[in-house]
């Protein structure tokens, strides 16, 4: 009787004797999706990736669920965007994860934002609301800053995990070497609509205009993470009036009612385009890209 339990027994111990050497991913965590899309074309199998932010929600602004603590309690490595982005709610989870590898400072925390050469810092307007004080953390959407980012990344996860540092050197060299192909071929398609005007629903584009050629003329929102308002819009239209406004371009977690009167009153196109991987139909970094270079030039 004894025996028989103890054999029942065994087949679970055995699993779970297991289990540590059988997992070998490493756990990344992101904010938002695009840092672990790009992980996962590094690390392949020797990651597992998982994003805090989903592609159609607002990044400045995230319920703080418990789950989301969990996923960070496990994690090998956190991958965030920093200046402020995400300010507003991912302290808390950080600190409730109880996980002192993926604190600030921790040998598992990367501000991907160290990687990436800032814009708007100076210009930044600290009155009260504005969500961007601490420079604009958009980046990601510029493809240079795709390539600086993914070159981050394998040093980090090299570092953390130096058994496979060849699979990742490997895994960005290829990464990089399609991005670089794929860059050159963007530019082509962009280089006739050089200059192209854009307003924006909120100022989360001037890394990609700025790669793309194109010039900002100004947001909906009156200040980043401020509402428009109809007033402020009516400025604008009258601002801009004579410009040759091409696009209006948003996010799909904003409002379209006043871009639609925007759009109308002023002969712009309203875009609404995917700013995140997963958003949109997007499975990949490259397609959204992809998108944007052929939404913006058709
Ligand atoms: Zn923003």
């Amino acid at each position: 009787m004894r025996m028989r339990r103890y054999l029942a027994i065994l087949p679970f111990l055995f699993v779970v004797g297991l289990s540590p050497a059988a997992r070998a991913a490493l756990r990344v965590v992101t904010s938002i999706p695009d840092f672990g899309a790009i992980a996962g074309e590094i690390g392949g199998g020797h990651v597992e990736v998982t994003a805090l932010v989903k592609p159609t929600q607002d990044p400045h602004f995230l319920d703080a669920k418990p789950s989301l603590e969990l996923a960070l309690n496990r994690a090998d490595l956190l991958l965030v965007a920093g200046m402020e982005l995400e300010a507003g709610w991912l302290p808390a989870l950080v600190a409730g994860a109880r996980n002192a590898a993926i604190q600030r400072g921790g040998k598992g925390y990367l501000d991907c934002s160290t990687l990436i050469p800032p814009m708007e810092v100076m210009a930044v307007d600290r009155a009260k609301g504005d969500i961007h004080p601490g420079g604009n953390p958009h980046y990601w959407i510029d493809p240079r800053n795709g390539l600086r980012l993914a070159q981050g990344i394998t040093k980090k996860l090299g570092e953390i995990d130096p058994d496979h540092g060849a699979d990742y050197a490997a895994g960005y060299a290829r990464f990089a070497a399609r991005l670089k192909d794929r860059m050159a071929k963007w530019q082509l398609r962009l280089a006739p609509q050089r200059g192209t005007r854009v307003v924006a629903y909120h100022r989360s584009w001037i890394y990609f205009l700025d790669w793309a050629g194109f010039v900002a003329v100004g947001e909906l929102e009156p200040k980043p993470g401020i509402p428009p308002k109809a007033s402020h819009v009516a400025e604008l239209i009258t601002a801009v009036r004579g410009q040759n406004v091409k696009y209006l371009v948003q996010e799909a977690f904003y409002p379209t009612q006043l871009s639609q009167i925007f759009a109308d009153k002023t002969g712009a196109k309203l875009k609404v385009l995917p700013t995140m991987v997963g958003a949109a139909g997007t499975h990949t970094y490259f397609d959204v890209i992809e998108r944007l270079v052929e939404e913006l030039t058709s």
